[in-house]
């Protein structure tokens, strides 16, 4: 990886907002008084200026560079964070039949699915459950040819549960919730009507959600869909129908650029690869002292929540304690599921999992006996 040295001596393993490449902060700051040649800071400048037509052209071309995005979809940049996405989506897709398909792997989904029923109906595609560990073999699922569209979410970041293939939906539209998997690995669009995410989790700060929407579902948002969430509207105006998150649109043209630098979504995809297969061995090779609840098949590459000591609260305390100390930051698991997570977005380095590995190896050589 070509990146400045880490500055700071800690390493952030946060799940979001989460871990930006020093290189790209350091950039911001250096330009962060005056932008170019304007003597003003970028966030002072017009939405309307020229400036920011640049900086807001640049970011959707190099990010369709890197995600090899066609022609017949746009490019948005939204306000509302993934959760608004969870509204929007129904807002502007649900018309059609009035009915969606929600396949539910995690939390995530889970309230994408519950969102939706203020609109319309919700076929859940899978068994309910709360124990989310695995994904369902597809010809279990329950999926419905009338459906306005299928949903999904591409990773789950609280459950740690990632796809690592593309549901097969026919012709019914696919919506995926990438908010904290995308650019860590090549899209294929010609499966997709809608692609969205979040961006604190891999590709800026928080304030600005990335939507790509093929053009043939637009044109029929309900009446009651918010402007500021009509894909329509905000594609015909280019994201500026109003003032749009113009610091986060600068920033995250930023982080597309430092991916493309450093070998582009294929190159993240093989540092994903590489990163989590030196997590989950470690906790493979630590006989049950260290254990991830979900099947090796559905396990993402970049949220690794796992347990120590069979869910010894005091342990974990103690793991995060000395985790803290060698400036560790952020390994807490969820609320909602307890222990340890940590998550390896792009800005994370091999060097970085190699340090929690190193302290994972230190603690449980302390600690296997009581095991025993
Ligand atoms: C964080 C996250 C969200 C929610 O994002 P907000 O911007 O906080 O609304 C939605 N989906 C996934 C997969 C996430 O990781």
């Amino acid at each position: 990886m070509t990146d400045v040295a880490n500055f700071s001596g800690v390493i952030n393993f946060g799940a979001g907002p989460a871990k930006l490449p020093q290189k790209v902060l350091k950039d911001v700051q250096d330009e962060f008084l005056s932008y170019a040649n304007t003597k003003i800071s970028v966030v002072e400048l017009s939405h309307r200026s020229s400036d920011f037509a640049k900086i807001l052209e640049h970011a959707q071309s190099s990010v369709r560079d890197i995600l090899k995005i066609p022609k017949n979809f746009h490019i948005l940049f939204l306000q509302g964070g993934g959760t608004g996405m969870f509204a929007a989506v129904p807002l502007n897709l649900l018309k059609k039949t009035g009915t969606a398909d929600y396949i539910v792997t995690g939390s995530w989904s889970a309230k994408a699915a519950k969102e939706a029923e203020k609109y319309g109906k919700v076929n859940l595609v899978l068994p309910k459950t709360s124990k989310y560990t695995d994904i369902p073999d597809p010809s279990t699922w329950n999926l419905n040819s009338e459906a306005s569209y299928v949903y999904y979410c591409a990773n789950e970041t609280v459950h740690g549960i990632e796809f690592d293939y593309i549901p097969e939906v026919g012709n019914v539209p696919l919506v995926a919730d990438m908010s904290s998997n995308i650019l860590t690995r090549p899209i294929d669009f010609t499966k997709f009507a809608v692609v969205f995410a979040g961006a604190q989790k891999n590709i800026g700060p928080a304030g600005v959600t990335l939507v790509i929407v093929r053009d043939d579902v637009l044109r029929n948002p309900m009446p009651i869909c918010p402007t500021v969430l009509d894909f329509t509207v905000m594609a015909k105006d280019n994201s500026n129908h109003n003032t749009p998150p113009t610091f986060q649109i600068y920033v995250v043209g930023r982080v597309f650029d430092w991916v493309k630098e450093n070998g582009g979504v294929e190159g993240m995809e093989k540092l994903a690869i590489t990163k989590s297969k030196i997590l989950y061995d470690m906790i493979e090779n630590s006989n049950g002292f260290y254990y991830s609840p979900v099947t090796c098949n559905a396990r993402s590459r970049m949220n690794v929540p796992f347990r120590i000591g069979g869910d010894d609260e005091e342990l974990e305390k103690a793991f995060l304690n000395g985790a803290l100390a060698r400036g560790m930051l952020q390994l807490k698991g969820h609320r909602s599921v307890g222990g340890i997570r940590a998550s390896l977005f792009n800005a994370i380095t091999i060097e970085d999992v190699k340090a929690l590995v190193t302290y994972m190896e230190y603690f449980y050589r302390l600690h296997r006996k009581q095991e025993s």
